[in-house]
């Protein structure tokens, strides 16, 4: 057991800080929360003083792609040259680059081969440092479908990509495929542009029937998983969130029929602002990407922003989520979508809520992470600064003095620590 005393503590709640707190950590578990004048030090506990300091839950990160760099390559998820070998290096070191950003948890929702489901096993069993993770193993898509691109000659073969399969029973087999080979949860394609597309409409179109969407729901959820779609708004959407689909990623162009319908369904939101902002907050010359995906990304972020006020009203949860991996998304940047959050109405309090309960909630790991109340892992970042009145301190590792998870210190910047009293 040993005490962290804290000049601001964010418990990832929502709740409002603790000023002059204290936490008590039992092994690698939050034993106790509370303003240090409430709480007392019970004796012989060793005390870590952050007094001029931030504590706050480690950041989650909802919606990754961990074996991808981002790096502006001509599509960095359409890269079918590089080895699973290479890439499950590359994975091992985007994990070691997050944690080191204050990223302490993260949903891998699309993965090759299965690297995200080692490389979970490798971190869980200390092999390698790394954020905990939950992940999706394959995608399940239809033929053709967003993660089964068109444009290749039907000699070329991508195995070990994506879960291709048609019709319910399909469906079936290829969800309990996943979950047989360590997948967390369930991620499918409801709906989107069809991989390999350019043109800039339609917007969306439904990939999966309904009866589909609701096959692999059923088979998910009878092993308590969650399903994930990726999805861009229109009726594969509205099948997506009838047939129980748990969280919506992306999910540009949400009606206020999509949104009375998550509200009942107890759906949430990953929006993954970050993916198109950053290709377009680049701006057109150096974004380097073709005209139709510029038009259309410019036109996800107007409809994303419209359907981030309506579904804030109504009261949708959102959770933080960067789509990392993907074209000028980079691992470890994870606050970046929280800057656009606050950015676009919330307050940074709910910003990091949405970064830490909220997604914990939309990962169905409520119960462990995401918040530093009682019982939960010790997962959290010392921050020279508060994240309330700057949360881009996330984004400047230099100010993130410690990141420590399961009640170990993870990361230390020694160098820049503030003397202790
Ligand atoms: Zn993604």
């Amino acid at each position: 057991m040993y005490a962290v005393k804290a000049g601001l503590l964010i418990d990832g709640t929502g709740a409002a800080p603790i000023h002059d707190a204290l936490m008590l950590v039992n092994d690698e578990r939050v034993e106790a929360v509370g303003r240090a004048a409430d709480l007392g030090i019970p004796d012989g506990v060793e005390v870590i003083d952050y007094s001029g300091m931030t504590v706050m839950p480690g950041v989650i990160d909802a919606h990754t792609h961990i074996l991808y760099t981002g790096k502006p390559r001509a599509n960095a998820m359409s890269r079918y040259g590089e080895s699973i070998a290479y890439l499950s290096v590359l994975a091992t070191a985007n994990a070691k680059l997050s944690l080191e950003c204050g990223v302490t948890a993260i949903r891998d929702v699309g993965s090759t081969g299965y690297i995200d489901v080692a490389l979970r096993d490798a971190i869980a069993e200390g092999l390698v440092p790394g954020p905990r993770m939950k992940v999706a193993g394959q995608g399940v898509t239809v033929t053709g479908g967003h993660m089964d691109p068109r444009g290749l000659p039907d000699y070329v073969q991508i195995a070990g990509r994506t879960g291709v399969a048609n019709g319910p029973d399909q469906m079936r087999a290829a969800a309990r495929h996943q979950l047989k080979m360590g997948a967390d949860l369930i991620k499918i394609n409801s709906d989107g542009r069809p991989g390999g597309t350019t043109k800039v409409y339609p917007l969306t179109r439904q990939e999966m029937t309904f009866e589909e969407m609701a096959a692999v729901c059923q088979v998910a959820h009878w092993e308590g998983k969650f399903v994930a779609t990726h999805c861009a708004g229109g009726s594969g959407t509205m099948d997506a969130i009838r047939a129980g689909v748990n969280t919506l990623e992306h999910a540009h162009w949400l009606t206020d029929e999509h949104i009375e319908a998550m509200v009942e369904m107890g759906t949430f939101w990953v929006p993954t602002f970050t993916a198109p902002y950053n290709t377009l907050s680049r701006g057109r010359e150096a974004a380097d990407v073709m005209d139709t995906t510029w038009e259309w990304k410019t036109l996800a972020w107007e409809g994303a922003q419209e359907s981030f006020a309506r579904a804030r009203k109504a009261g949708v949860p959102i959770a933080v989520g960067t789509d990392a991996g993907y074209r000028y998304c980079y691992h470890g940047e994870t606050a970046r979508e929280m800057l656009i959050m606050q950015e676009i109405g919330m307050t940074a309090l709910e910003a990091i809520a949405a970064a830490t309960s909220v997604a914990a909630r939309a990962m169905d790991w409520a119960d462990e992470i995401g918040s530093l109340t009682a019982g939960k892992y010790a997962d959290f970042l010392v921050l020279n600064g508060d994240p309330l009145t700057d949360l881009s301190i996330l984004l400047r590792p230099e100010d993130i003095l410690r990141v420590v998870k399961g009640g170990q210190v993870a990361v230390s910047r020694e160098s820049s620590m503030p003397v202790m009293a």
